[in-house]
C-alpha cells in the first residue's frame, strides 16, 4: 500500500519517493511509488496531475486489489529522456494550482452541505466535482430562492470566521461517538474532517487548513430533480472568476445601452414590450400591404372561360409572401392563381399555384408540370401547391405552360358540358 503524504500534509507540492512497480494501466505506462503526494480519484474529488521526474502524470487511480496509488504517465518510464535520477528514485511535483482549486471546492462543499443540514434539514446525497464544475444533490425539493440565499449566508459566515479545518484518523472505538453528518459508507480506517462546532465528516480527500482559504462560497444554480435538488456552486478562485465575468458582462451591457447596470432589467422589459408592439404593428402593416397588392393583382386577372386567372412573376417576393397573396386571391370565386417569386440573377425561382374551392382544376398537377420547365420539383393538393427550381430564366416559360394546361383543361370541361 502506498503511503499517502497528502493525508498529513495536503500542502505538500514536491516530494521524493521510490518506484516499487512499473506497469501498464489501460495501455498506458504507469508506476507505483512507496509514497506519494498525488491524490487518486475518489470520494467525489478528481485526481491530481503534475509530473514525476518531469514526466507528466495524466491520471492517478487507486488499485482496488491492494490500495496502491497508480500514477499513469503520458510516456514510458524507462525510455524517458526526462529520466534524470537513478532508476528507482523519483521527484514528484503536484500541479498546485489545480490541487488548491480542488481543495477550495471540496472544503467549500463540506461547509455548504453542513449549512444545508443546519438551515433546512436537507441532506447531501450526491457530490460531483470536476476541473470546472461542482454540484451537490440534496434530498429536498423544491428549494426556494430565499432558502438558498439563507444557506449561502450561513456557509459564508463560517468562511469569514476562519475556523480551522482538521483531519485525522480515529480509532474504531471512537467512531460511534462521533457526530458524523453522514453515516459511514465503508469499513476500514476512518478519517475524520472537522470544522469545529459546524461539521464532522468521514472523508479521505484534501482540504484547506482554515475555512477562510475557501474564499467566497456562491450557489450559481439549482435544479429540481424529482424529490431531490441539484445545487451548482463555486468557491474561491472559481467564484471570483465567475464574479469577474458576470460583472464585465453587466458593465458592457450597461455601457452599450447607456444606463446604470441596476437599470438593465427594467430596460430589457421595456425593450421586450416595444419589440412585441413593433412586431404587431409590422404584421398589421404587412397584412394591409398584402391586401392592397392582392387587390391590384386581382384587377389584372384575365378570363379563361368563366375563370379569373391571376398570373404574375413577383421577383422580390419570398415563398411565404406568395402563399399569403394566393390565399387572399382565391377567396374570390372562380379564381386560379399562378404566382412566381425569386429567380433574379441566377437565384432559385419559386412557384405557388392555388385555386378557389369552386374550380375543378388540380393545382398540384399544374405545378408539377411547370416545375419541369425550371429544372425543379414541387407539388401539392388540388387547391394549393408550391415548388421551385434553379432555372430562373425559364420562369416565363413555366407560367406559360401552366396557363396553357389550365386553358386546355377548362376548354375540355366546357366541351364536355356542351
Ligand atoms: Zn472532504
Amino acid at each position: 500500500m502506498t503511503e499517502r503524504l497528502y493525508y498529513t500534509d495536503p500542502y505538500l507540492r514536491t516530494f521524493e519517493a521510490r518506484v516499487v512497480e512499473s506497469l501498464q494501466w489501460d495501455d498506458q505506462p504507469a508506476i507505483v511509488l512507496d509514497r506519494t503526494a498525488f491524490y487518486p480519484t475518489g470520494g467525489g474529488q478528481p485526481h491530481d496531475v503534475g509530473s514525476l521526474n518531469g514526466i507528466p502524470v495524466v491520471n492517478v487511480v487507486e488499485r482496488e486489489a491492494d490500495g496502491a496509488v497508480v500514477h499513469v504517465l503520458n510516456e514510458p518510464w524507462f525510455d524517458s529522456a526526462h529520466h534524470r535520477l537513478a532508476a528507482n528514485e523519483v521527484e514528484g511535483q503536484v500541479d498546485w494550482e489545480r490541487r488548491f482549486d480542488l481543495m477550495q471546492q471540496h472544503t467549500g462543499q463540506h461547509i455548504l452541505s453542513a449549512a444545508f443540514v443546519e438551515r433546512l434539514g436537507a441532506n447531501t446525497v450526491g457530490f460531483h466535482l470536476s476541473g470546472d464544475y461542482a454540484t451537490i444533490d440534496l434530498d429536498r425539493a423544491p428549494l426556494s430562492v430565499k432558502d438558498l440565499a439563507e444557506v449561502e449566508v450561513l456557509a459564508n459566515a463560517v468562511v469569514f470566521e476562519n475556523r480551522c479545518v482538521a483531519a485525522r484518523f480515529v480509532p474504531d472505538e471512537e467512531v460511534p461517538a462521533l457526530p458524523l453528518r453522514k453515516p459511514l459508507a465503508h469499513k476500514g480506517p476512518v478519517r475524520i474532517v472537522k470544522v469545529p462546532g459546524f461539521d464532522c465528516s468521514a472523508c479521505g480527500g484534501t482540504h484547506v487548513r482554515a475555512t477562510g482559504e475557501v474564499g467566497l462560497i456562491k450557489i450559481t444554480r439549482s435544479e429540481r430533480r424529482g424529490s431531490e435538488t441539484r445545487v451548482e456552486f463555486l468557491c474561491g478562485r472559481r467564484a471570483l472568476a465567475d464574479y469577474q465575468a458576470k460583472n464585465t458582462l453587466l458593465m458592457d451591457l450597461a455601457r452599450e445601452f447607456t444606463v446604470g447596470h441596476w437599470e438593465l432589467a427594467g430596460l430589457i422589459h421595456r425593450l421586450d414590450d416595444d419589440l412585441k408592439e413593433t412586431r404587431r404593428e409590422l404584421r398589421r402593416t404587412r397584412d394591409a400591404l398584402l391586401d392592397a397588392e392582392a387587390t391590384a393583382l386581382w384587377q389584372q386577372a384575365i378570363l379563361v372561360g368563366s375563370c379569373h386567372v391571376v398570373q404574375a412573376h413577383l421577383a422580390s417576393r419570398a415563398p411565404a409572401d406568395l402563399k399569403h397573396l394566393a390565399q387572399r386571391l382565391v377567396s374570390h370565386p372562380q379564381t386560379m392563381v399562378l404566382l412566381a417569386g425569386g429567380g433574379e440573377a441566377g437565384e432559385m425561382v419559386y412557384l405557388t399555384f392555388a385555386r378557389s374551392a369552386d374550380l375543378d382544376v388540380h393545382a398540384g398537377i399544374l405545378l408539377r408540370e411547370a416545375c419541369q420547365a425550371i429544372g425543379g420539383r414541387g407539388g401539392g393538393r388540388p387547391d394549393f401547391a408550391q415548388g421551385g427550381g434553379p432555372q430562373g430564366d425559364q420562369v416565363a416559360q413555366a407560367l406559360h405552360i401552366a396557363l396553357q394546361s389550365l386553358t386546355d383543361s377548362i376548354n375540355a370541361t366546357r366541351e364536355t358540358d356542351v
